[in-house]
């Protein structure tokens, strides 16, 4: 099964937006085993769009169309598919009446145009909405398919998951490409894309020859590094088997050479990790950051349930507040001692079992002769001597505060696997 992703909108064919819709849905198609062997972006002029729709099904087997399903006068998705399947257009009134209500529960007006995004290709299925307000479609053209979602990135992403991707597998299995694919992400942090790939050299070398299980990389910026097993067998449990088989060959491989680089699993974020561990061992948390200015807390708050565990946190930016709430002694703020005072200021403040304490320099300018780049972080964790380490960020001061961010809690993450083990 080959698909092809085209994403449709001027503003993308300006420059005005980057088509991270065809980035996300490549990488969750080859994650799932499919093909992509082409992306198109075509701008929002309907003999375009329908030429750009024939190109990709004379030489694919299903299309993604992403955008133009809105409800203004550009958003002309609809009517290109339309003409290329050689149906009218049906007005299907339950959408219409799911539309109206929508806009009723926040007092508002249907207008007319809203109303378009209720017309369906006459013999295309429906992908209801689940925000938003223009529903999915799943066209079919002869033996293949044509799939349209919205170009908002949460609502395609949405309706992939939900729609598509079921679909899909539908047809898979139907042309005899029976047999089930999954992947499992290992997320890793604190090593480089080389030294990774190095590493794991070894298992790639081993898996040359076994096509039933791949391993990828996928470089995610201030999320780190992940390593994508993806493998092919005929029930769930043996793919599942071969997954975790792979999953410990990897996680032992890279282990030896790069420790315990390997945070979580799937999307399973560093903050999530911190978490489950925090919540397992009955520990409270408190942070006081300085150059992150309430990245930490901002990231653990994302973590459904963490009341029952973050207490709090202090943005101690100016040096004064640093003395003054959270104990620092008199001195210089940008050093190891003072991420460390920090930690403990934060846990007394927060009334927390643990704390964490973060300063540094994030740039352009160097800050008591500390180059930008620089963090200090102090961890105060109960029954242990305050500890304190000096890290070298890379990039420029928004990277340096969100790498600062994401160290700083895998230091805490190894922190509390080592009090545990
Ligand atoms: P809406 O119902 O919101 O109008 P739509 O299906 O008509 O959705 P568009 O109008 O094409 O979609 O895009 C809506 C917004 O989604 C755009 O303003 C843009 O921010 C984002 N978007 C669209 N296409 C892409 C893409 N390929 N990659 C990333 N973002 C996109
Ligand atoms: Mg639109």
């Amino acid at each position: 099964m080959r698909i092809e992703i085209v994403a449709v909108g001027t503003e993308l064919l300006l420059g005005q937006i980057a088509d991270t819709n065809s980035a996300w849905l490549g990488e969750n198609l080859a994650a799932n085993g499919v093909a992509s062997h082409f992306h198109q972006a075509v701008g929002d002029n309907h003999d375009r769009i329908t030429l750009a729709l024939r190109t990709a099904l004379a030489r694919s087997d299903g299309v993604i169309m992403c955008g133009g399903l809105g409800p203004t006068q550009d958003d002309i998705t609809r009517e290109a598919i339309a003409e290329v399947m050689n149906v009218p257009l049906d007005r299907d009134p339950r959408i219409v009446d799911v539309i109206a209500a929508f806009f009723e529960k926040r007092g508002r007006q249907m207008t007319e145009n809203n109303a378009r995004q209720a017309d369906v290709p006459r013999g295309a299925r429906v992908i209801p909405q689940a925000g938003g307000t223009a529903p999915g479609l799943v066209c079919p053209v002869g033996n293949k398919v044509v799939y349209a979602v919205p170009g908002v990135p949460y609502e395609m992403a949405e309706m992939f998951e939900r729609a598509i991707l079921p679909d899909l597998r539908d047809r898979m299995a139907r042309a005899g490409e029976e047999g089930v694919i999954a992947s499992r992400v290992l997320r890793t942090w604190g090593a480089s894309e080389s030294s990774l790939a190095e590493s794991l050299q070894d298992r790639i070398d081993a898996l040359d020859g076994a096509p039933d299980v791949t391993l990828a990389f996928l470089a995610s910026g201030i999320e780190g590094i992940k390593v994508r097993i993806t493998a092919r067998a005929r029930t769930l449990d043996e793919v599942t088997a071969l997954l975790d088989e792979e999953d410990a060959a990897v996680r032992h491989t890279i282990g030896e050479r790069l420790g315990d680089i390997v945070f979580g699993v799937d999307d399973e974020s560093m903050e999530v990790a911190v978490a489950g561990r925090l919540l397992g061992q009955g520990l409270t948390f408190g942070v006081a950051e300085s150059l992150t200015g309430g990245l930490i807390a901002s990231r653990l708050v994302n973590v459904p349930g963490a009341s029952r565990w973050f207490k709090g946190g202090v943005v101690a930016y100016d040096t004064q507040v640093k003395f003054d709430v959270l104990g620092v002694p008199a001195g210089p703020v940008v050093t190891e001692p003072a991420a460390g005072a920090m930690a403990v200021g934060a846990a007394r403040v927060t009334g927390s079992d643990v704390g964490l304490g973060i300063t540094g320099v994030a740039g352009p300018d160097e800050q008591e002769g500390v180059a930008p780049g620089t963090v200090f972080v102090g961890l105060a964790l109960p029954g242990h001597p305050v500890e304190t380490r000096q890290l070298r960020m890379p990039g420029d001061r928004e990277r340096v505060r969100q790498y600062g961010a994401i160290s700083a809690l895998d230091l805490l993450r190894r922190a509390l696997d080592a009090r545990s083990a």
